[in-house]
């Protein structure tokens, strides 16, 4: 049907390669049943043309958007502010116009997953957590939990570098204790009451894949979370099953990144479950 009024806020997801990118599916679910008339588009930017694209999605006023791998970083030259979050992560996963035009960037990666967390684990300030992986969404979580002031964040990576520069680069903006620990061989989880996020990209679309580490038997009160939403029931998390662990998908952590970004966007709540029911059916199909 023609429109009449107000044109659609259009809204943007970029990245390369986004074909199987599920987000577009959650975000217009969680508009039309808002009632909101906003429009998500998936776009594949070219590496070598980020810049006339970034300034003419500006330029058309886009009303905001998500940017995904490689963009996240170079992201941030076009961006007019920053909140706390993406400048001590140094990564914008989202984008909000203003209403004085300009824009803003955020990351809303360690947000969404720091609500999954604090949902099943309330006590969460008072553990220690082991974060494996150093990448854009550990550095987002492990900057989150600090924010937030859990007594202690422990980051494993394959590249001890790579952790120790992460964990340097947050270093002092709370009281958490920040500590890197080395991976040599199978890392042995055996402390009792611990968080184990599995922040590496081992598993994405590889069912059988897990990153090398084993959970001792009978562990008590032990949450292990994966940033991997695609197997939902992924080999890490199924190994922290049959160990005795509660565990926590990817899942969760897409939804309410999502969700914040809807929050940011809209000022409305979303329906979560339908976001995550249209994500179910995304993948599906994808
Ligand atoms: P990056 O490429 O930035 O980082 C990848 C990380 O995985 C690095 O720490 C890398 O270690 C590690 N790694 C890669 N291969 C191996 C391996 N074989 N063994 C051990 N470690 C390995 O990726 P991102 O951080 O952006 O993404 C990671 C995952 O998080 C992806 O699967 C992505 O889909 C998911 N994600 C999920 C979100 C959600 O909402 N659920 C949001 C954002 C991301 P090294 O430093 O040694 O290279």
């Amino acid at each position: 049907a023609l429109m009449k009024g107000p044109l659609a806020p259009l809204y943007f997801c970029i990245g390369s390669p986004v074909v199987g990118n599920p987000t577009q599916y959650m975000v217009e679910a969680a508009f039309d049943a808002l009632g909101y008339c906003g429009r998500y588009l998936t776009i594949d930017v070219d590496a070598e043309e980020l810049d006339p694209s970034i300034w003419g999605l500006l330029a058309m006023n886009f009303a905001g958007g998500n940017v995904t791998a490689p963009f996240k970083q170079e992201v941030l030259t076009y961006l007019d502010e920053l909140t706390e979050s993406a400048s001590l992560c140094d990564a914008v996963n989202c984008i909000t116009r203003k209403s004085d035009g300009t824009y803003i960037g955020d990351n809303t990666d360690g947000k969404g997953f720091l609500q999954s967390l604090i949902a099943v684990a309330p006590d969460l300030k008072k553990r220690k957590v082991m974060v494996f992986g150093s990448g854009g969404a550990a550095s987002a979580i492990v900057t989150e939990l600090a924010l937030y002031g859990v007594r202690e964040v422990v980051v494993v990576n394959r590249t001890e570098a790579h952790a120790k520069t992460l964990v340097n680069n947050l270093e002092g903006i709370s009281r958490t204790q920040l500590k890197v620990d080395r991976w040599a061989g199978t890392y042995q989880i055996v402390e009792n009451d611990l968080v184990v996020v599995q922040a590496t990209s081992v598993g994405l679309f590889q069912p059988g894949a897990c990153i090398d580490v084993a959970f001792a038997p009978a562990l008590q009160n032990v949450i292990a979370c994966d940033v991997v939403f695609n197997p939902v029931e992924t080999a890490f998390l199924k190994k922290a099953k049959s160990a005795g662990c509660l565990t926590l998908d990817g899942l969760g952590m897409l939804v309410n990144q999502g969700a914040i970004a809807i929050q940011l966007w809209t000022g409305k709540e979303p329906d979560k479950a339908l976001m995550r029911s249209s994500l179910e059916e995304a993948f599906a199909v994808c």
